[in-house]
């Protein structure tokens, strides 16, 4: 069944009116009619099974006809602070950060990033790549994207919680071995830094251990950007008994 994201305020008792993109979607895309039904989520862990009821101009109600809470949401709370790269593997660090887990996507912009300061849009677009995944995959929880900050913003972001900055040249820390660490181990939020195509310099990393953060080794060949992030949250997540 289609599956929606959309704000608290849209539903009314036992009513929901469905606006903007979605009520677009469900008219003029999906072609729904009285009596279809779609599943609405509105982000606190709830889903809702509704009947369209009534097609106007621009909205549609539906009767809400019952409400669950599928375990469909990780144990932890993985944060990806992610360098800003290329557009479209960007998006796709996006995208498979949602389904495999993550909750929060932090962007930032470091030394080495050749992508400028992306504009408003982007981010627009990047809230709106998430919310794809998100339904597609069966979340109940929207993960957020958060402005684009500069490095060590993003590192102070981070204090005070389990974090890891996963570094081309460490040549001794195992993230195995990091993640058995009581500090690590009974968190329920992790966060973990990848860097740009250029990589970190040891400044940066300098820096984030300053504040914490454990550099440490995805193994013994050097991942793009965007593969190092995909399995840096597979790891983590299996580790902590997900995925599997
Ligand atoms: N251009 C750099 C590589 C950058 S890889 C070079 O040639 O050395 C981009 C990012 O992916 C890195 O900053 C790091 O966060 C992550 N990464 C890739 N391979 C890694 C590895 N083996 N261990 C830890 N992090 C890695």
């Amino acid at each position: 069944m289609d599956r929606f994201f959309i704000p608290p305020e849209w539903f009314e008792g036992d009513s929901v009116i469905f606006q903007n993109g979605p009520s677009y979607q469900l008219i003029h895309v999906l072609r729904k009619k009285p009596q279809d039904r779609v599943i609405a989520l509105d982000n606190t862990g709830w889903e809702y099974e509704i009947e369209m009821e009534r097609f106007t101009g621009d909205s549609v109600k539906g009767r809400i006809l019952n409400k669950s809470r599928p375990d469909t949401e990780p144990v932890i709370n993985l944060t990806l602070y992610q360098a800003l790269l290329k557009a479209d593997n960007f998006e796709l660090v996006l995208q498979k950060g949602v389904e495999l887990g993550a909750i929060d996507f932090r962007p930032f912009i470091s030394e080495r990033c050749v992508v400028r300061r992306p504009d408003e849009n982007k981010i627009d677009r990047w809230q709106k790549i998430v919310r794809e995944a998100a339904e597609q995959c069966g979340r109940t929880r929207l993960p957020a994207v958060h402005p684009v900050v500069i490095f060590r913003e993003a590192c102070d972001q981070s204090a005070g919680n389990p974090a890891i900055i996963f570094w081309e040249e460490e040549e001794n820390t195992r993230l195995s071995s990091v993640l058995k660490e009581p500090f690590f181990r009974e968190s329920d939020s992790i966060s973990i830094f990848i860097g740009p195509e250029g990589g970190f310099p040891s400044s940066e990393v300098e820096y984030a251990r300053s504040r914490g953060i454990e550099p440490v080794s995805l193994g013994r060949r050097v991942l793009r950007a965007e593969t190092a992030a995909i399995a840096a949250m597979s790891a983590v997540l299996y580790e902590k008994g997900e995925l599997g």
